[in-house]
């Protein structure tokens, strides 16, 4: 598909005035790696006979009261991470890094790893809700952070065995190891979660990139609200209207290109990158 005159137009002033650019992604990056986003059906787990939503699983306070839940649903989330590979979307954004280097900068929701996989800098990619590839301690006692450790193959609802439980503990403060992922009843931080240097490479950035973001939480909103109202140019990838699609399309240099992400970013891409 051909990019929309607008969109060329957007693209063209961006190239032409050697701005920054910063990309943000969510879930939506992911999906056609097969990666399910938050929202599609296949987030439910059931504890007892309950089914919760990944927004009751993923919190601080389920992990308090069921660790080893929490463990097995992350696990198994963990485990289709692992067989998903980087599509046409992560590979373009490699390209865009590659092309602009200090003056590009990607914030992702994504846990999944699927950006580095593709090639993405470590340096530039902030990974503001965590990284699946890293645990540290629950207890905050000082260890770091440390690879997930490899619990092997593992069926979707195995339960925790002894080998598991003592590889997920911490051989500092025998407390639990924990993702190192943000949790919906936990606060951004710098040393976790890049969040001050976030809001400063929004504040600089002349182009806001969104991709398969939904805007249901809180720093990519404001990263997008920084944006609007410092009038960087704004362009959303998304097959969906969203909080995002509304602000591009109020700015003034703003669009909305409706799309899957590997649809239409390579061009998107291209037209910046040359
Ligand atoms: P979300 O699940 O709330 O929304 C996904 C968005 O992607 C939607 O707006 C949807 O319309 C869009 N989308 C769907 N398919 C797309 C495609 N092919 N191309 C482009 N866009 C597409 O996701 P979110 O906004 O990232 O927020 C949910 C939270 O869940 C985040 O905190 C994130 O950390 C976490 N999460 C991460 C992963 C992952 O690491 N891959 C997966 C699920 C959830
Ligand atoms: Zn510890």
């Amino acid at each position: 598909m051909a990019l929309e005159p607008r969109l060329r137009e957007i693209l063209d002033e961006v190239r032409g005035s050697g701005g920054r650019v910063v990309a943000l992604t969510g879930a939506g990056i992911s999906a056609e790696s097969g990666i399910p986003t938050f929202r599609g059906k296949e987030g439910f787990w059931v504890v007892g006979s309950r089914n919760h939503m990944p927004q009751e699983m993923a919190t601080h306070a389920m992990f308090l009261m069921e660790p080893g839940e929490v463990w097995r649903w992350y696990l198994h989330r963990f485990g289709v991470v692992r067989h998903a590979a980087p599509n046409a979307g992560h590979e373009a954004l490699v390209r865009l890094e590659r092309a602009l280097g200090g003056r590009f900068t990607l914030v992702t929701q994504n846990i999944d790893g699927l950006h580095r996989r593709a090639g993405a800098s470590e340096s530039r990619t902030y990974s503001i809700h965590g990284d699946a590839a890293w645990v540290r301690c629950s207890n905050d006692c000082g260890v770091g952070l440390l690879p997930l450790p490899d619990l092997g193959p593992r069926d979707a609802g195995s339960p925790l065995s002894a080998g598991d439980r003592a590889r997920l503990t911490c051989t500092r403060c025998k407390g639990w190891l924990r993702p190192h992922v943000l949790w919906f009843d936990e606060c951004y931080d710098e040393e976790n979660y890049r969040f001050e240097s976030t809001l400063r490479a929004a504040a600089q950035a002349d182009l806001l990139l969104v991709v398969g973001t939904s805007g249901a939480t809180n720093l990519p909103m404001r990263v997008g609200q920084l944006c609007f109202s410092g009038g960087s140019a704004l362009v959303d990838v998304n097959p969906e209207e969203n909080p995002f699609s509304e602000l591009a399309e109020r700015s003034a240099r703003g669009f909305f290109a409706r799309g899957s992400a590997s649809a239409r970013l390579p061009e998107i891409v291209e037209a910046l990158a040359g």
